[in-house]
């Protein structure tokens, strides 16, 4: 199982400048990271936009060291993604599945950008993005999850 996870709107609020301030926010990194630590057969992926500004030892460092150890890499940089009619985010997820030879893998995105996802809208576990990774959302995820080690 791989999740593809985005920051901004889902990781903190979305609406504040988390770059420029220099302030990594990421209030809700703890929830998600205990939540992975139930499920240590899900690796994870970098689709956050972050990746495609900061160095990608950069954008690992919020992450515990447990947790950053399951990190795979991050999906390739628009551009790199499946072409129309594919929405951006959800070509840059499909390929990263098949540079990685993994199409065949069950994944899950977190995002709160369901406009970025059309064909594969089935695979998305959506935060709204002025709340972010919320109980909810962590419920929904964890269903997810739990159908995967079935
Ligand atoms: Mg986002």
């Amino acid at each position: 199982m791989i999740l593809f996870l985005d920051f901004d709107g889902v990781l903190h609020p979305e609406g504040e400048d988390h770059i420029l301030n220099g302030g990594a926010d990421f209030c809700f990194l703890p929830r998600l990271e205990a939540l992975l630590r139930e499920f240590p057969h899900v690796k994870i992926v970098i689709s956050s936009s972050w990746r495609e500004q900061l160095l990608y030892q950069s954008l690992l460092k919020p992450f515990s060291s447990d947790i950053r150890a399951r990190i795979l890499g991050a999906t390739p940089h628009s551009g790199f993604g499946l072409p129309p009619p594919y929405r951006k985010r959800e070509g840059e997820i499909l390929a990263w599945l098949q540079l990685h030879d993994a199409v065949d893998e069950p994944w899950v995105a977190l995002d709160d950008a369901y406009w970025q996802f059309d064909h594969c809208k089935d695979h998305l576990v959506v935060c709204s993005s002025f709340v972010g990774f919320d109980d909810k959302a962590c419920a929904e995820l964890r269903a997810r999850f739990e159908g995967a080690s079935r």
